[in-house]
C-alpha cells in the first residue's frame, strides 16, 4: 500500500509510502482516506498523526499519472481534503521532509502542523501554468501573511522551514530533526482531547498591509510574466480568499484553476515539463550503465569556448586544465575566466573565497603530456577539420586509457574526428552553447561508435554543471543550428521581398522571442556566420541562400564588435539603431535580383520563421538525428531563447496541426524563394 497505519499507545501514525517524493497518487489518495476512517473509528485512538516516509512529506501530485484519468479519481485531493474537515478526531501533519503542492494543501488541511529545521515548503503550480487547486490559495491566506502567500504562490519559489518557523503556518517547530516525532507524539497527546478541533478554513485571512498590494503585485507580474495568465490568477485567488467565504473562495479557486488547465500557456508548460524528464533518458541507453568517473577535465584551445567551457567545471569543484597553441591566447583565456570569477565577487554572486578556490581550479598548461591523465578532454580549437585532426592524433597518442575525448565543434563530422583516433568509441560531441559558462544547453553529440558508458557518463556530467543535455545525431549543424540555418534564411528572404531588419525582428520579438534574428546575428557575430556559409558552399555549390549577409559582412559590418551590422551602435553600447546604409543596400540588392516587393504582415513573418523551425525538426526526427519531437523543443527552448509559453517550435507544429503547417508551406513554396521550403 501507498500508506502505513500503525497503533502506538492511543495515537495513530499513518505513513505515506510512495517513493520518491511520497507523490499523492490514487493509490495514496485512497490509502490515506481508508486509514484515516479506520483510525477515526478505532476506539482505542485519541489523535491521529500524518507524516511521510524517507525524506520527504508528500511532493503532491504523482507526475505519473499526469493527464491520465487516475489523476481526478476519487478520492480526488480535494474529496480527502474534505474528509479531514470532517474527521472527529485531531489530525497532526508531522511535515519530515519536503512539502509541495498537494502535500502543503494536504498538511494545511489538517488540524495541526509540526515540523523542523531545513524542511522545503513551496506551492510549484504556476511553474506549470497552474495554481494551488486543492485549497492552497484559500487556507495559506488564513495562516500566513498576504505578501508570503502571494510571494509563495505566485512565483512558486522554495521557502524553507526555518524562515516560516514563527509563523502560525506551524504549531509546533522542533529544531533537532530527529527529535521530530518524539516531540509530535507529546504535541498530539496534550491537543487530543480538545474541541472543537481546529480548523484552517475557520480562521480569518490575514489582510495585506497596503491597501494597493494587489494592484503593485499585479504591475511587478505585468513585467516579470506578462506571456503568462498563471501568476495573475493565483493573485485573483488570493484576492477571492479576503473577498469571499471559504466555500465561495474554494469555487473560485477551482474555476481559475479549470481555466488554466486549458490554457494554451499552461500546456505548453506541461510539455516543457515532460519534454525536461523525457530528454534525460537516452534510447538504447540503459537507466544503469556503469559510469565512467570524471574527476579531471583537461580543455584544448582557451578562446571564446574554451574559457567558458572551463568555467563550467571549476565552478563544479571539478579541476580543469587549459591548453593551448599560443601563450597569448592562454594568457588571455586564464585572465577571463579570473575576471569573469572577480566579477560574481562584485556583484555579491560569489564570495571572494568562492573565487579563489575556482580559480586555483582552473591550470594552464603548454603541453598535452601535461593532461595525459585527464578523464575527459574537450577540443575546443578552430572550426577547421585539420586542426581538429592535429589534436585528434596527439590526443589519442597521448590520453590514458579510457580517457572520454570530446570535440565542442559547432558543425563538424563526430564520425570523421573519432576516426582520427584509434578509439572512436571515446569519441563523442559535447557542444556548448556561447557564452559556455552561462547558457544551459549541451547537445551531446553521438557519433557513429561513441559507446553507452561514455554517452551516460556525459549525461551524468552535465547535469553535475547543471547544463540541460540532449542527444543530437551526426549531421551538419545537429540539431540547433541545423534548423537555425532555415530560420535565418527565411529572415534573410523577408529582407529580400521588401521587411526591414528591425520589422523582422520586431514581430519575432512580438511573438515572444527574446531577440529577433538579425540582432541576435549582431550580437553573436555576422562573420561566424559567413564563415559557416563560405564552407558550406564549398560543399555544396548549389545551396541557395540570399546574399545579404555575405554583402553586410563584405563592408565589415560585422555586429555589435565592429559598432556596425545590420543595425548601428553606439561605442560600448549594445542598442540597436536602425541603420539607412543597411536599408539602402537590401533595396539595391533586390533590384539588382529583380525581386519583387511587397508589404509583409507580422503574422507571416511569425510563421515563415518559426514554421522553417518545425520543417527542419521534422526531417531531424525523420533522420533519427533526434530521438523525440520534444528534445527539439527542449533545444530550441534552451539553447535558442525560443518563448516558453509557446512550448517550442513543434510543440507549436503540433497546436497548430500539420496539416495547416503543410497547407502555410506549401502558400510559402509558391513564393520568393519556395523551393528552399521542399528540399
Ligand atoms: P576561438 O577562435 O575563440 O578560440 C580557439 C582557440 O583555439 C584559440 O585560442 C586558438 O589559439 C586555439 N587553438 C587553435 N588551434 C589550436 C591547437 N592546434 N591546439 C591548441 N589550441 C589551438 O574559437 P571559439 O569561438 O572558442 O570556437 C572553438 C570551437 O567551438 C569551434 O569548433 C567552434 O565551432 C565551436 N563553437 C563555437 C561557438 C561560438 O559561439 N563561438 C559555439 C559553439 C561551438
Amino acid at each position: 500500500m501507498s500508506a502505513s497505519l500503525e497503533i502506538q499507545n492511543n495515537l495513530a501514525i499513518i505513513k505515506i509510502n510512495h517513493p520518491p517524493v511520497n507523490g499523492l497518487g490514487h493509490a495514496s489518495r485512497a490509502a490515506i482516506s481508508e486509514h484515516l476512517a479506520l483510525a477515526e473509528s478505532d476506539p482505542i485512538v485519541t489523535a491521529i498523526l500524518l507524516t511521510g516516509t524517507g525524506k520527504a512529506f508528500s511532493g503532491g501530485a504523482d507526475i505519473k499519472e499526469f493527464g491520465t484519468d487516475k489523476t481526478y479519481a476519487e478520492p480526488s485531493l480535494p474529496t480527502l481534503l474534505e474528509q479531514l474537515d470532517r474527521i472527529s478526531k485531531p489530525v497532526i501533519a508531522v511535515i519530515n521532509g519536503v512539502c509541495m503542492g498537494g502535500g502543503l494543501e494536504l498538511a494545511l488541511a489538517c488540524h495541526y502542523r509540526v515540523t523542523t529545521s531545513g524542511i522545503a515548503f513551496a506551492l510549484p503550480e504556476v511553474k506549470l501554468g497552474l495554481l494551488p487547486g486543492a485549497g492552497g490559495t484559500q487556507r495559506l491566506p488564513r495562516l500566513l501573511s498576504m505578501e508570503m502567500c502571494a510571494t509563495m504562490i505566485s512565483s512558486g519559489q522554495v521557502t524553507l522551514s526555518d524562515q516560516l518557523a514563527d509563523s502560525a503556518l506551524f504549531n509546533l517547530f522542533e529544531i533537532a530533526p530527529k527529535e521530530l516525532m518524539k516531540s509530535a507524539s507529546e504535541f498530539a497527546q496534550q491537543v487530543a482531547s480538545i474541541r472543537p478541533l481546529p480548523r484552517v478554513r475557520d480562521l480569518p485571512v490575514h489582510q495585506p498591509k497596503s491597501e494597493d498590494f494587489f494592484v503593485i503585485a499585479r504591475a511587478g507580474l505585468m513585467k516579470r510574466s506578462k506571456n503568462f495568465p498563471a501568476p495573475f490568477a493565483c493573485l485573483g485567488a488570493l484576492e477571492a480568499s479576503m473577498t469571499q467565504d471559504f466555500d465561495e473562495g474554494i469555487k473560485t479557486e477551482r474555476k481559475l484553476f479549470q481555466q488554466l488547465l486549458q490554457s494554451d500557456e499552461s500546456k505548453a508548460l506541461r510539455h516543457i515539463f515532460m519534454a525536461e524528464r523525457a530528454a534525460g533518458k537516452i534510447v538504447g541507453v540503459e537507466a544503469d550503465t556503469p559510469l565512467r568517473q570524471i574527476l579531471s577535465v583537461a580543455v584544448i584551445g582557451a578562446g571564446t569556448m574554451g574559457a567558458g567551457i572551463a568555467m563550467n567545471f571549476a565552478s563544479a569543484g571539478i579541476p580543469v586544465q587549459i591548453l593551448d597553441l599560443q601563450a597569448a591566447s592562454l594568457e588571455k583565456g586564464l585572465q577571463k575566466i579570473r575576471d569573469t570569477y572577480q566579477s560574481a565577487v562584485t556583484k555579491k554572486k560569489l564570495t571572494q573565497e568562492q573565487c579563489d578556490q575556482r580559480c586555483k581550479l582552473v591550470q594552464g598548461v603548454d603541453s598535452y603530456t601535461a593532461i595525459a591523465n585527464a578523464d575527459l578532454v574537450i577540443e575546443a580549437v578552430f572550426e577547421d577539420i585539420q586542426v581538429k585532426q592535429s589534436v585528434f592524433v596527439q590526443l589519442d597518442q597521448v590520453m590514458k586509457a579510457g580517457a572520454i575525448l570530446a570535440s565542442n565543434t559547432s558543425t563538424l563530422d563526430v564520425n570523421q574526428i573519432a576516426n582520427f583516433t584509434k578509439r572512436p568509441q571515446d569519441v563523442i560531441g559535447l557542444h556548448f552553447f556561447s557564452p559556455a559558462n552561462i547558457m544551459e544547453l549541451l547537445e551531446i553529440v553521438r557519433g557513429a561508435q561513441t559507446a553507452n558508458d561514455v554517452l551516460a557518463t556525459c549525461f551524468a556530467l552535465a547535469k553535475k554543471i547543471k547544463k540541460t543535455a540532449v542527444v543530437a545525431g551526426v549531421c551538419d549543424g545537429f540539431i540547433g543550428n541545423r534548423m537555425l540555418e532555415q530560420y535565418t534564411k527565411q529572415a534573410t528572404f523577408l529582407l529580400e521581398e521588401g521587411c526591414s531588419p528591425q520589422q523582422v525582428d520586431q514581430a519575432i520579438e512580438n511573438f515572444g522571442f527574446a531577440m529577433g534574428p538579425f540582432r541576435m546575428s549582431d550580437l553573436a557575430g555576422n562573420d561566424i556566420s559567413w564563415a559557416i556559409r563560405k564552407r558550406r558552399l564549398t560543399a555544396n555549390p548549389d545551396a541557395i541562400y540570399s546574399k545579404l549577409g555575405d554583402l553586410l559582412c563584405e563592408q565589415g559590418r560585422f555586429g555589435q564588435k565592429t559598432q556596425a551590422g545590420w543595425y548601428d551602435y553606439q561605442p560600448n553600447g549594445r542598442s540597436a539603431y536602425p541603420s539607412e546604409l543597411v536599408v539602402q543596400m537590401i533595396r539595391q540588392h533586390s533590384h539588382d535580383m529583380a525581386i519583387p516587393q511587397r508589404d509583409i504582415s507580422d503574422a507571416e513573418i511569425v510563421q515563415r520563421l518559426v514554421l522553417a523551425l518545425a520543417n527542419e525538426g521534422r526531417k531531424i526526427l525523420r533522420e533519427g538525428i533526434a530521438a523525440r519531437s520534444s528534445d527539439i523543443d527542449i533545444v530550441y527552448l534552451k539553447g535558442y531563447g525560443f518563448p516558453l509559453h509557446r512550448g517550442g517550435p513543434m510543440f507549436y507544429a503540433d497546436h497548430l496541426g500539420w496539416d495547416t503547417v503543410d497547407e502555410l508551406i506549401a502558400q510559402f513554396a509558391a513564393g520568393h524563394q519556395g523551393q528552399t521550403w521542399l528540399v
